[in-house]
């Protein structure tokens, strides 16, 4: 027996996406990935980084990530001192509970949304816990005074797409003696955020990633808004270098390339309005959704079938097992010939 700690040895790994090793010949809608290249400046950028022969790569990143900073922080209208840079948002979620959350204590989310929360919570010996949703898609039993040390709202919600709206969420920021992360990888897509409540109110965190809306899933970038003393409790437990050179340069340049960002993420959202409508037409269910991707509801609630019955046609989507969402599926956006293929796939299943 290794001589683990007991909580490791009990715990169940987190299972992200299948990423196939044929990736090429699915429609692979199953991870939030955009469809669309990143900024052809990130490639650029990238490539003068690394210069002729690699040599930059010698030599460890600059640990504070200034330059991704100072761009994040101009785009977003921040000091630079309310902004950090991340390996993944994964990255800041896993070290916001670890500034936070001590063992025994709470951490918090809301069920339905992103689960590795709860398994990074429970690597630190924090107790979770997990509020569900009312009719009205507010909170069921939110506590006026909720007393855990961390509570991850993921808005836009994912998988369901519904985003909380920042009355709702400043009332919710006052309901919590501990800190209110504001999980937004996908405001990007949503007409909502909750950046001007970073200011208003003392206990909330934003974190943002580059995976989705600025197509980076592959160089692992995040980043996190929230006041300076916040910011510097991050960089006290953060690998002193956790961004490295080559994501570095790609987040100063997709940042940079505004008007390419904003015609990929309105691509994706006309996209996803099609597909919504299309979706309805033969049938499905389908939540109005804020993201790059649709809880879809087949006629007959069953997630499994539809999931497999997509599979054999080698159309990859995310059916989760967790019995609050079994009857559905979460389907990414792509492009529009990949929702298309998707529709006829589906009409043809039932
Ligand atoms: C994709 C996703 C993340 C992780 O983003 P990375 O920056 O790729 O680590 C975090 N939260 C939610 C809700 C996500 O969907």
């Amino acid at each position: 027996m290794l001589p683990l700690r007991k909580i490791i040895a009990e715990m169940d790994a987190y299972i992200p996406g299948f990423q196939p090793p044929d990736a090429l010949s699915w429609i692979k809608l199953n991870t939030n990935e955009n469809p669309y290249p990143p900024s052809p400046r990130v490639r650029e950028a990238i490539l003068a980084e690394l210069g002729d022969d690699g040599e930059t790569l010698r030599k460890y990143p600059d640990p504070q990530s200034q330059a991704g900073r100072d761009a994040a922080a101009k785009l977003y209208g921040f000091d630079p001192s309310w902004v950090i840079m991340a390996n993944g948002s994964d990255e800041l979620i896993n070290n916001l509970i670890r500034a936070f959350a001590g063992e025994g204590e709470e951490v918090a989310y809301v069920a339905p949304s992103y689960s590795y929360y709860a398994t990074l919570a429970k690597i630190q010996g924090a107790q979770v816990r997990t509020f569900g949703f009312a009719a009205d898609w507010t909170l069921a039993d939110f506590p006026h005074r909720y007393q855990g040390k961390l509570f991850f709202l993921t808005s836009p919600n994912a998988p369901l797409g519904v985003t909380f709206d920042n009355a709702y969420i400043k009332e919710l920021a006052g309901c919590c003696s501990g800190i209110l992360v504001v999980d937004e990888a996908y405001a990007d897509f949503s007409a909502d955020n909750a950046l001007p409540l970073v200011r208003e109110c003392d206990n909330v965190v934003i974190t943002r990633t580059l995976s989705k809306s600025y197509s980076l899933a592959g160089m692992r970038l995040g980043l996190a808004i929230a006041r300076p003393e916040i910011i510097a409790a991050l960089d006290k437990i953060r690998d002193h270098y956790n961004v490295d050179r080559l994501a570095q340069a790609a987040v100063v340049a997709a940042l940079h390339d505004q008007p390419y960002f904003n015609s990929c993420v309105t691509k994706v959202c006309a996209t996803r309005e099609r597909f919504s409508a299309g979706l309805q037409k033969i049938g499905y269910g389908v939540i109005p959704s804020s993201g790059n991707y649709v809880f879809a509801l087949p006629p007959d609630k069953d997630g499994k079938r539809v999931y497999d019955a997509l599979f054999s046609r080698k159309i990859l989507v995310r059916h989760f097992s967790d019995p609050l969402l079994s009857h559905g599926l979460r389907i990414t956006i792509g492009t529009d010939e990949e929702m298309e293929r998707t529709l006829a796939a589906l009409a043809e299943i039932g």
